[in-house]
C-alpha cells in the first residue's frame, strides 16, 4: 500500500440514515489501520463533532457489523453546523483530535457541512450515503439497493392483500424529492401507476380512469405506487375510492425502508467506497467525493458532483408503463411524450 502523509483521519456518519452505512464505516476504520493511521470515529454526525463525542476505533470496534442496519456512529441533522460558529468550532476540534482527513458519510446537505470544513483547512472526502439516490454524481448511494429490496417485499405483500379482496392500493415510498425508489418498486412490483416527483402532472382522473378501465377489463388489484415527494396518499384514495366506488387504501411505509441487514450490493459498494475514500485522503486529496458512474467508482470535486445533471430514466419511466398493462395510458401519464 502506498504511503501517505496523514497520520489520523475522523469518520462521522450524518444526514439519514441508510444501510449499508456500517459496512463503510468498517471500510474506513480498516483500511486507514492497514495504512497506519490513527482512526477516530466521530458520533452523531456534525453534532459529535462540536460536541467533541469522538472515541479512537480499533478494528474490533467495527466486527459483526457488516450485517447491520444503521449506524453504530449514530446520526445527527445538525442545526448548528449551518453556522459559521458551529463550522469553526467543529474545524477546531479536529485540529484539537489530530484528525486531519475527515470522511463524511452522508447525503449532500452532509457534504455541504464537509465543504465548509475543508474551507478551515480540513481534508474532506464524502461518501455517499442515503437510501434516496439522490446525489448527482454517482449512480449509487449506500443504502438505495436495501430500500428499495425492503419496499418490494413489503409491496408484494400488501398486493395479495389487495388482490384478495378486489382493492386499489396506494403504497407510499421514500425518496424526499426523488423519485428513484418509487420507479425501482413500480417496475419491480409490477404496479398499473408510478406517481414520480419529477413526472407526474397532478392530474388524478386519469388514474381514476385507469382504475375504472382496468377494472372493466377484469383486474382484481391496482396498485399505486406514490413517491413521498407527491405525498398525500391518504386524502388522494379516499378521493379515488369516492371516485371509482372501489375500495381503496393508502400504506405509508415510512422508515421501515431505511432499516434492516443491508444487501449484498449495498456492503460490497459501501466497502469498496469506504476504501476509496481512505486511500482519496492519502493521496492528498481534498474537497472530493466517492461516486460509481458509468461502470467505475470515481472520485469528483464535492460541489461539481453535486451539481451535476442526474435525471430519472426516460427509458425506464417508459418501460415502467409498457409493462404496467395499461397499453393506452402513455399519452395520459407522459403527456403524449411515449404515445402510439
Ligand atoms: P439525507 O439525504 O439522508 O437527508 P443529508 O446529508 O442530505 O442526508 P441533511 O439533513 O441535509 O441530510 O444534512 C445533514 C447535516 O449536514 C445537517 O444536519 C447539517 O449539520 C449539515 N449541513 C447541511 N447543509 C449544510 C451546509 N450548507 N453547511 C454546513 N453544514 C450543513
Amino acid at each position: 500500500m502506498a504511503k501517505n502523509q496523514l497520520n489520523c483521519i475522523g469518520v462521522l456518519t450524518s444526514g439519514g440514515d441508510a444501510p449499508g452505512m456500517n459496512a463503510a464505516i468498517r471500510a474506513v476504520v480498516r483500511r486507514g489501520l492497514a495504512k497506519g493511521l490513527q482512526v477516530k470515529g466521530i458520533m452523531k454526525g456534525y453534532e459529535g463533532l462540536i460536541d467533541e463525542q469522538i472515541k479512537d476505533m480499533q478494528a474490533h470496534d467495527v466486527s459483526d457489523t457488516i450485517q447491520k442496519g444503521g449506524t453504530v456512529l449514530y446520526t445527527a441533522r445538525c442545526k448548528e453546523m449551518r453556522t459559521e460558529e458551529g463550522v469553526r468550532r467543529a474545524a477546531e476540534n479536529c485540529l484539537k483530535h489530530g484528525i486531519e482527513g475527515l470522511v463524511v458519510i452522508g447525503g449532500d446537505g452532509s457534504f455541504r457541512g464537509a465543504e465548509a470544513l475543508a474551507n478551515h483547512g480540513i481534508n474532506v472526502v464524502g461518501v455517499p450515503g442515503t437510501i434516496d439516490l439522490d446525489i448527482s454524481c454517482t449512480e449509487y448511494t449506500i443504502g438505495f439497493d436495501t430500500a428499495v429490496n425492503t419496499a418490494m417485499e413489503a409491496i408484494d405483500k400488501v398486493r395479495d392483500t389487495s388482490t384478495s379482496h378486489e382493492r386499489c392500493s396506494i403504497i407510499e415510498v421514500m425518496g424526499r424529492n426523488a423519485g428513484y425508489i418509487a420507479l425501482w418498486c413500480g417496475i419491480a412490483n409490477g404496479a398499473e401507476d408510478i406517481l414520480l416527483p419529477e413526472k407526474y402532472d397532478y392530474d388524478e382522473q386519469k388514474i381514476i380512469d385507469n382504475i375504472i378501465e382496468n377494472r372493466r377489463r377484469g383486474k382484481a388489484h391496482h396498485i399505486i405506487v406514490n413517491a413521498e415527494g407527491i405525498g398525500h396518499s391518504a386524502s388522494m384514495a379516499r378521493r379515488i375510492e369516492a371516485a371509482t366506488g372501489i375500495d381503496t387504501r393508502a400504506t405509508i411505509l415510512g422508515h421501515m425502508q431505511r432499516g434492516g441487514s443491508p444487501t449484498a450490493k449495498d456492503r460490497v459498494y459501501a466497502s469498496v467506497m469506504g476504501c476509496m475514500a481512505v486511500d482519496v485522503l492519502c493521496e492528498g486529496k481534498t474537497k472530493r467525493v466517492i461516486g460509481y458512474k458509468n461502470g467505475h467508482f470515481q472520485d469528483f470535486d464535492i460541489m461539481e458532483g453535486l451539481a451535476m445533471e442526474k435525471h430519472i430514466d426516460d427509458y425506464e419511466v417508459e418501460i415502467a408503463s409498457s409493462l404496467s398493462h395499461n397499453y393506452n395510458k402513455y399519452d395520459q401519464v407522459f403527456g403524449g411524450e411515449f404515445a402510439e
